[in-house]
């Protein structure tokens, strides 16, 4: 018995005050890791949309007037999109979590990917319509960034559409 401390000095606990820094916590080695496995993501993005001129916008509910409409699908608008495809590292399922994640974040989706930040895809995540992942059509759920101390990667929890 006896404390844990005794006999020793200032020195000996020096290394675990350390920060330790993840060689994970790097672009070079994150960019490096997906452009080995990665697989292509496309995002499909609303560049425009104008109202349905066959049945059109109820301007209180911004609604299609015919919920049925054959030509906007009810959704009010014809929309155009563009389409982004980057290299992502892609986790299906809970199965295999990337280390990555035990920063402590809980996904509930059915998929993440993890993509390179560029301000350019962060400012058109909100227009995403869909995301294709191995032929698979997915929906975005939660959107995380990460990097230290520059924000380097983007996480995105995706939901299978059904
Ligand atoms: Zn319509």
């Amino acid at each position: 018995m006896g404390c844990y401390c005794k006999g020793k000095t200032f020195a000996d606990f020096k290394f675990s005050m350390d920060i330790i820094y993840f060689p994970s916590n790097t672009k070079e080695v994150i960019d490096a890791i997906r452009r080995a496995i990665g697989r292509p993501v496309v995002f499909q993005i609303i560049a425009s949309g104008v109202p349905c001129s066959t049945c059109g916008v109820n301007p209180v509910t911004n609604t299609a007037l015919d919920p049925f409409c054959p030509v906007c699908s009810g959704e009010g608008y014809i929309y155009e999109y563009d389409y982004v495809t980057v290299s992502g590292h892609i986790t299906w399922g809970y199965s295999d979590l990337p280390n990555w994640i035990t920063g402590g974040q809980y996904f509930t989706g059915d998929c993440t990917i993890q993509v390179e930040y560029t301000e350019d895809l962060m400012s058109r995540l909100k227009n995403v319509k869909y995301v294709y992942v191995d032929g698979k059509t997915m929906r975005m759920r939660k959107i995380i960034t990460r990097g230290v101390p520059v924000i380097n990667r983007i996480l995105i929890d995706l939901m299978q559409e059904d």
